[in-house]
């Protein structure tokens, strides 16, 4: 972790004491962290910015604990940042002005599941995975599936509007989520959004709250729509010889109008960490898809017979389906192990998680090749190709490489823009890619979302640094 990202000026010595006094009176002393020792766990995530460390860390239990929190801290004039399952890979749970981190990891619980109109009503600190596993147990299905299921938890999920590999078929977040118990700056609560399946009244606050990086409001209950668990599912392994087949390939299965739910893609340097997950996958294959399919088992053969063909005409070594559900399962693991694995092939790595238009993912894989050739770094590419969204990895091993990465990541993000995509399609800008969001998005854009960040927070206190760079004087 080599990018120290901070705001300044930190609250003051007196203000934090005031606030830790009120609210260890309020909410209890348990429920405050205040050590060197315990604050060190709610420093950082999972992204390479270094970890800050908060002046004080709350153990949120209730959404009353969360309202006094925000209460407080506006009347002190500390910044909150708030937090869940701390796997954010763009700094977003980073307390970058110290202040308090506002830890909703502990409210899990899953309020209610209504069989009947097929909704879940969770708490933010919920881990993915046991929301999948709780629902399917009733036949219902959750679609959004972020490869961090295991410790990623709902309310960072809406934070960051998560997407995952079945995005491609079934949308990501922001297409569940039906309404939200929130919370602002100064301590105002409310329920946004809606408990029915439709509605369309007032400004859609939902669709500004998902994906608004924990930068608007704090999250302390979620209703989510929820679908019937599909019949069947069959797991196609393709290899190519690289990565532009399998481009083609991603190119030619929409074009035969095939929607699986998800097509992952694994370049040849990827495809090596797989193997090292103990994957045996063709030793001469230099790239791969791993397509799934799932609905009625009759129509997945037909459905798997035409991506199949879509595979073979963009050059396909080989396709096969996964034999049984310990094969698939392998198979998932190592995809799901893909960020972890990668990270020892260097002692350094940025992953980027670009989005391009479909059909243009063969132009982002020539891309990635000038700059690899440009700056001399190890770089490997693999994800989510369904939605054209590829997370590029940079592998380095020398911090004097670092105005390098600069230039490699600026000229990503101007080619993704260049081709019509966008800079982040699941991990948000955070701390990360603050400093490039004007790549994308022009001034005014910029202006008028800062406008909506002061209409919920007038005082700037919450989640500092975050989204827009120079906003709450970030260095
Ligand atoms: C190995 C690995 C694989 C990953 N794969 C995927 C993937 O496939 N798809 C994907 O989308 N992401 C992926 N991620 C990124 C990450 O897991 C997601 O962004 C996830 O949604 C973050 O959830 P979290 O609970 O860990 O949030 P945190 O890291 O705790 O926080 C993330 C953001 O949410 C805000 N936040 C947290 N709780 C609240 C709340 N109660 N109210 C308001 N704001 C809140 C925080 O302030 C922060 O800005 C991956 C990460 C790793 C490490």
């Amino acid at each position: 972790m080599s990018f120290l990202r901070t705001v300044s000026p930190r609250p003051s010595a007196s203000a934090i004491d005031k606030a830790k006094s009120r609210l260890s009176q309020q909410l209890g002393l348990s429920k405050l962290l205040t050590e060197p020792e315990g604050l060190l766990a709610y420093a950082g995530d999972e992204s390479e910015n270094t970890p800050v460390l908060p002046d004080l860390v709350v153990l949120a239990s209730s959404p009353e604990d969360i309202q006094h929190t925000l209460r407080i801290a506006s009347e002190e004039g500390i910044f909150v940042t708030p937090r869940a399952g701390g796997s954010g890979k763009s700094g977003g749970a980073i307390p970058a002005g110290g202040g308090i981190v506002l830890a909703t990891l502990g409210m899990n619980q899953i309020v209610d599941i209504d069989r009947d109109e097929h909704t879940a009503l969770v708490e933010p600190g919920l881990i993915l995975g046991k929301l999948h596993d709780a629902v399917e147990e009733l036949g219902l299905f959750y679609p959004p599936d972020a490869n961090s299921l295991t410790y990623c938890a709902l309310g960072g999920n809406v934070a960051e509007n998560a997407g995952g590999p079945r995005a491609f078929k079934y949308g990501t977040t922001r297409d569940y989520v039906l309404g939200l118990d929130v919370h602002l700056m100064g301590g105002e609560s409310m329920f946004v959004g809606r408990r029915t399946k439709k509605g369309v009244t007032g400004y859609d606050v939902v669709g500004t709250l998902v994906g608004s990086e924990g930068t608007l409001a704090v999250t302390s209950r979620i209703l989510l729509r929820l679908l019937p668990k599909p019949q069947s599912l069959m797991t196609l392994v393709a290899t190519f010889d690289d990565a532009y087949a399998c481009s083609r390939a991603v190119s030619e299965i929409l074009r035969l109008k095939v929607v699986p739910r998800c097509i992952e893609l694994l370049d040849r340097l990827a495809l090596e960490a797989a193997r090292s997950q103990g994957i045996d996958v063709d030793a001469k294959a230099g790239a791969m898809l791993l397509i799934e399919l799932d609905g009625a088992e009759a129509a997945l053969l037909e459905e798997a017979e035409r991506a199949g063909e879509g595979c073979t005409k963009a050059g396909a070594r080989d396709v096969s389906v996964a034999q049984n559900g310990t094969q698939r399962d392998q198979l998932w693991a190592a995809r799901r192990s893909m960020s972890h694995a990668t990270r020892k092939l260097a002692k350094y790595k940025v992953s980027e998680d670009v989005v391009v238009p479909r059909f243009k993912i063969g132009d982002l894989l020539a891309a990635v090749d000038r700059i690899r050739e440009r700056i001399g770094f190890k770089m490997l590419t693999y994800g989510h190709a369904g939605d054209g969204n590829l997370h590029v990895n940079y592998l380095y091993d020398d911090l004097e490489q670092e105005p390098l990465l600069e230039s490699g990541l600026e000229e990503l993000f101007r080619e993704v823009v260049r081709l019509g995509g966008t800079l982040s399609g699941e991990h948000g800008i955070g701390l990360s890619k603050a400093r490039f969001l004007p790549l994308e998005q022009p001034e005014p854009l910029i202006a008028l979302q800062k406008r909506m960040k002061s209409a919920f927070d007038p005082q700037g206190l919450l989640n500092p640094g975050k989204i827009f760079a120079g906003s709450h004087r970030s260095c």
